[in-house]
């Protein structure tokens, strides 16, 4: 199975678009930070077309959880993040990604 050799550089969580929140993200997430599940979307989530949670973003669309090139909440981040690139992937990437996929 191939890996991924990341630059951790955090372009990509500074791309447009919505990290989408599962309902078991969400309990890892507000358990990684101690806060309960309600604290947690309140703060850092919205709903998009009244139906999906998403994470909220900085006015640059920059993730919330962003730090410097950091994620603050990686040991817990939402799946999303996790399956990025090996499990789905954007004809954008080359574009800002200089990770490898290595066979
Ligand atoms: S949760 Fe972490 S890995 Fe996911 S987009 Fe935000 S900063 Fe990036
Ligand atoms: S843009 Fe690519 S190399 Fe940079 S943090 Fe994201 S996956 Fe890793």
């Amino acid at each position: 199975m191939p890996s991924f050799h990341c630059r951790q550089c955090g372009s990509c969580c500074r791309q447009p678009g919505y990290v989408y929140i599962t309902e078991n993200d969400a309990k890892l997430l507000a358990a990684g930070l101690r806060l309960d599940l309600y604290d947690f979307t309140d703060r850092f989530c919205e709903v998009l077309e009244k139906r999906h949670l998403v994470l909220k973003q900085y006015p640059d669309e920059k993730c919330i959880f962003l730090e410097g090139t950091r994620c603050a909440v990686y040991e817990t981040r939402p799946a999303q993040c996790r399956d990025f690139p090996l499990r789905w992937d954007s004809k954008r990437r080359s574009e800002y990604c200089k990770g490898k996929v290595v066979p």
